[in-house]
């Protein structure tokens, strides 16, 4: 008997679903990032039991029309790329195709769209990847999604998650980041019944900062708007007062992704040094364009790592874009600035 096989498909996306997804957070970022490329305004996060029991997306999107409902949640299915030469200039947070079909597999989801030209909504209820109904039902335009017993059929897995306090962090801290990089889009996160928080989606950083961080932090914040070799970084550093000792505040976005790289770390450091106090970290929320065409993010799906061709050249550019506004008269408590004053 031959000892080789095959695997079937719903073994196939539910070893897939353990490289995209291991735990709730990871379901909330699929979909709320699904949400963000839709072109959605608003977008509301409701989460049960750490996401175990259920989460739900509630978008005002463009919708997923009725016709491809159904290969929406097969794998590699996207509407956004269409050849790998498109990855050079892949603006949206998706691309892989692989996340409703990842989820899909690991749970019991339900779709409901509406596209702006369809007069009804319809919707799709999957199990363990499986269709097993699809009505036409009252929804407005856009799209939601429930995703309910989520790794019901991978015990394993299921056993791997953390109680549900430490989840509801992990979704928290995803969707403060969402929020930050997104000031334009209204977020609301309900977590078990209570109102987490909301952003007005009015495109200030300044409001989402003072939502999330509150007055303290708000008030001592210095405008970053800087531009050098098609690099450009905006945003918030904070003063020395709100200098801290770990990096927790120090967030950065790349093309409105968040990412954790070393190059923009050491580049901070620099810009800081001096600055802050010894063992104080600097402050500061910013997000960094650039072409796509000038890093990598052709890695796995759930790091937030990135790859810069020229690390050099984006080294100065953050540099640059955070000293100058060390070196302004707002920045209190800037010792070389007082110093001058004398
Ligand atoms: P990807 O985002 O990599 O394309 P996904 O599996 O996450 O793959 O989604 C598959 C497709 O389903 C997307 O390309 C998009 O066309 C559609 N889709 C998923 N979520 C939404 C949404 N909230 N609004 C509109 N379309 C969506
Ligand atoms: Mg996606």
């Amino acid at each position: 008997m031959s000892e080789i096989v095959i695997l079937d498909e719903l073994t196939v996306n539910q070893i897939a679903a353990g490289e995209v997804i291991d735990k709730p957070m990871n379901v909330v970022k699929e979909l709320v990032e699904n949400s963000i490329d839709a072109g959605s305004t608003k977008i509301t996060i409701e989460i049960k039991n750490g996401g175990k029991k259920l989460i739900k997306i509630i978008d005002n999107g463009k919708g997923i029309p009725s016709e491809d409902l159904d290969i929406a949640i097969e794998r590699h299915s996207t509407s956004k790329i269409r050849n790998i030469n498109d990855l050079e200039k892949v603006y949206t947070m998706g691309f892989r195709g692989e996340a409703l079909a990842s989820i899909a597999a690991v749970s019991r989801m339900t779709i409901i769209s509406k596209t702006q030209k369809e007069d009804i909504a319809s919707q799709i209820i999957a199990q363990g990847g499986q269709i097993i109904s699809k009505d036409e039902v009252g929804g407005t335009n856009g799209t939601t999604i429930i995703v309910e017993s989520l790794f019901y059929n991978t015990p394993v897995r299921y056993k791997f998650l953390k109680q549900d306090s430490t989840e509801n962090r992990y979704i928290r801290e995803w969707v403060e980041k969402a929020a930050l990089a997104n000031t334009d889009i209204a977020f609301k996160l309900i977590i078990d019944g209570n109102n987490v928080f909301q952003t007005s989606g009015n495109g200030k950083l300044q409001d989402v900062i003072y939502t999330l961080f509150g007055k303290d932090i708000a008030e001592n914040l210095i405008e970053v708007d800087f531009e050098e070799e098609k690099i450009k970084v905006t945003g918030y550093i904070g003063n020395t007062r709100i200098a801290r000792d770990s990096r927790k505040n120090q967030i950065a976005f790349l093309n409105k992704r968040n990412i954790q790289n070393s190059t923009l770390t050491a580049s901070s450091d620099q810009a800081f040094k001096g600055s802050t106090g010894i063992g104080k970290y600097g402050f500061y929320i910013l997000n960094i364009e650039m072409p796509a065409n000038y890093y990598d993010i052709n890695v796995h799906p759930t790091k937030m790592e990135v790859r810069f061709k020229e690390e050099d050249l984006v080294f100065k550019v953050f540099y640059h874009a955070i000293k100058n506004a060390i070196l302004s008269e707002q920045f209190l408590g800037n010792t070389e600035n007082e110093m001058n004053h004398q």
